[in-house]
């Protein structure tokens, strides 16, 4: 049998809760910024009137349905 003190024990129980602890939060962030993607997938906004509005065709420059225009297909920043 291994012999090992009290303190030894608490420490790796320790560390063993802060990796769980870590390794959750991490997969929770990147759940997180996943559901984010996803959710700004479709999300376009106009060049021209700034207006935002969501497009799901796979149309190559979707026309704006405030003012009209074309829109270049361009990544949604975060909000
Ligand atoms: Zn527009």
């Amino acid at each position: 049998m291994i012999r090992v003190s009290l303190a030894t024990l608490v420490t790796i129980y320790l560390l063993l809760f802060l990796a769980a602890v870590f390794l959750f939060w991490i997969v929770e962030e990147w759940n997180r910024r996943r559901r984010e993607r996803r959710a700004l997938q479709h999300r376009l906004r106009c060049v021209i009137c700034a207006f935002e509005f969501e497009d799901r065709t796979d149309a190559l420059l979707p026309r704006c349905p405030h003012c009209g225009s074309l829109n270049e297909r361009f990544k949604m920043e975060q909000i």
